[in-house]
């Protein structure tokens, strides 16, 4: 057995896989429930400082809803905290953070925990992450790992996962232009890459961080209401629409099965029977689906790919179980995504691969080694970086900070560029270094995001047009190196950014027992 494991830590569920001694990827099936996934859902009950995760966590959420924590791969990119006492995250800075609640960093630990005890001694691991996942979430990642007490190897992107899992599929030929389409709980993610079977190049992803299978199921809830209400003549208690979430996705589940489908709703007034058609829900969608069609376009558009060069495309995701969706792609895209592989697995699966991939030779079996013997691997920059940099603005007659891009969003990685740049006036003290990312290419630093700066000390009467070399230097697991270098001096500042612990000390490791 691999000594590393994959994870793909979802926002819905969670799962995870290892490399078998013939070098194939499998799942550590869930043991309470003999399923594959575990139910990315934590209950806290904080007076007891007891905490359930998985199944047990969900079905507490109809009796406890304000004890059960959902979704939490949304928050982490967010400076925000779990309430244990309003039973939602909270702005972190607005909270007296305490004893009773938890970054999502703490909660996502939780999961890990739990996940990691389906397979027997896990202590190294690789987490999957959506391609757009910024900084902050990568990092809040990192955290999570080390809080549960294991150790991350590397973070590895869920498309290009997806990808490293379908191209070791033997019945499968995966090579030529491929589009890997991922529409999960939370988010929407489609990538596309250039794949010569086992050699993949990531070209490029686009995504929406709140579009999943979530949302269709609030468009449900929200109908239910609506129609109880118009029946029943008296509305739900909002203790009854919280529950109503799970009923919301019973229904939707099996519209991707059946043309129709109904359930009883409890409320006030007595039972309700809520039906539902299979084109009312595609009309409750309609919106959503045209978003995803708009990233699919901007996706193929930015990299001047035509829908026709587009060779396979492979689904992930639970989402990607509507009819709709696979109907949008087949039209969109004038053929049928690849059937036959489980959209639940993929990912973690090809996590275990990249373990294996990250695992020593001498700890590998024979077998393990000839599998992984020809992959290679590419990813792409999922943001732009740069760096503010005073320009002289003509009309203000005077300096202002602008945003200056070193490394554009989609530039293959490992990648390094140096930029000269010079002191912008006499007397100049000091050179603010800043690291920024934005999804776009911006000037303005009001829309970009300042991940990291730090202050270069100049020597007085310095004169101005005296050069300042910046060099960024990103590695191929999305690692990235910022030198700021005073080239009269040598004196330098090095921005490290790395999706290592940034732990504060209340975010101490819980001491939960979990069930
Ligand atoms: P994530 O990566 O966000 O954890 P998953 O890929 O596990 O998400 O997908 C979970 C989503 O898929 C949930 O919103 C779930 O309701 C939805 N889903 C699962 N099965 C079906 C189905 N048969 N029909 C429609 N949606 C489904
Ligand atoms: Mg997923």
């Amino acid at each position: 057995m691999s000594k590393i494991v994959g994870i793909d830590l979802g926002t819905t569920f969670s799962v995870i896989a290892y490399l078998n001694d013939l070098g194939k990827a499998e799942i550590a099936p869930n043991y309470e429930n003999n399923q594959k996934t575990l139910a990315s859902v934590v209950y806290i009950d904080e007076p007891n400082k007891k905490v359930l995760v998985g199944e047990k966590a969900l079905n507490s959420f109809k009796a406890e809803p304000k004890k059960v924590v959902q979704a939490v791969k949304r928050e982490m990119e967010r400076e925000c905290v779990w309430s244990t006492l309003k039973g939602e995250f909270i702005d972190k800075n607005t909270a007296d953070v305490g004893d009773d609640e938890y970054t999502p960093a703490q909660i996502s630990s939780l999961i890990l925990k739990k996940l990691s005890e389906f397979n027997e001694g896990t202590k190294k691991v690789i987490v999957t992450v959506p391609a757009m996942f910024a900084e902050t979430a990568r990092r809040a990642t990192s955290d999570a790992v080390k809080l549960a007490g294991l150790e991350l190897i590397d973070l590895i992107n869920e498309p290009t996962a997806a990808i490293l899992h379908y191209a070791s599929i033997p019945d499968i030929d995966v090579s030529g232009k491929i589009m890997v389409f991922d529409l999960g709980g939370g988010t929407f993610d489609v990538s596309i890459a250039d794949v010569n079977h086992t050699e993949i190049d990531m070209i490029t992803s686009r995504g929406d961080k709140n579009l999943g299978g979530h949302d269709f199921d609030n468009f449900i809830s929200e109908e239910i209401s609506k129609d109880y209400e118009k029946q029943k003549g008296q509305s739900l208690s909002e203790q009854d629409q919280r529950t109503l979430l799970p009923l919301a996705e019973k229904i939707k589940k099996a519209l991707s099965f059946k043309k129709e489908t109904s359930e009883f709703i409890d409320g006030p007034a007595g039972p309700h029977e809520f039906k539902l058609t299979r084109d009312q829900f595609n009309e409750m969608i309609k919106l959503k689906l045209t978003q995803i069609k708009m990233l699919m376009e901007e996706a193929l558009e930015k990299k001047n790919i035509k829908t026709n060069e587009i060779d396979q495309i492979l689904l992930v995701g639970g989402s990607t179980r509507i009819p709709a969706v696979v109907d949008l792609i087949t039209e969109f895209m004038g053929k049928s995504p690849i059937r036959g592989v489980d959209v639940d697995e993929s990912v973690a699966l090809g996590a275990a691969i990249f373990a294996g991939l990250n695992t020593s030779s001498s700890d590998l079996s024979a077998s393990q080694k000839k599998s992984l013997k020809d992959v290679k691997l590419s990813d792409v920059s999922n943001h732009y970086f740069g760096t503010g940099m005073l320009d002289w603005d003509e009309k203000l007659a005077n300096h202002v900070v602008k945003n200056d891009i070193l490394i554009p969003r989609d530039k293959k990685l490992p990648y390094s560029i140096t930029k000269p740049y010079v002191t912008a006036y006499d007397g100049q003290e000091s050179i603010s270094c800043q690291v920024t990312q934005s999804e776009h290419e911006e000037t303005d630093m009001e829309f970009v995001n300042v991940l990291k700066e730090a202050k270069l000390a100049l020597p007085p009467n310095r004169k101005a047009g005296q050069p300042i070399d910046v060099t960024f230097t990103y590695d191929k697991s999305g690692r990235m190196n910022c030198e700021f270098i005073d080239i009269n001096t040598s004196e330098k500042v090095i921005l490290d950014l790395r999706p290592d612990s940034t732990l504060s000390p209340e975010e101490a490791e819980l001491d939960f027992k979990i069930d």
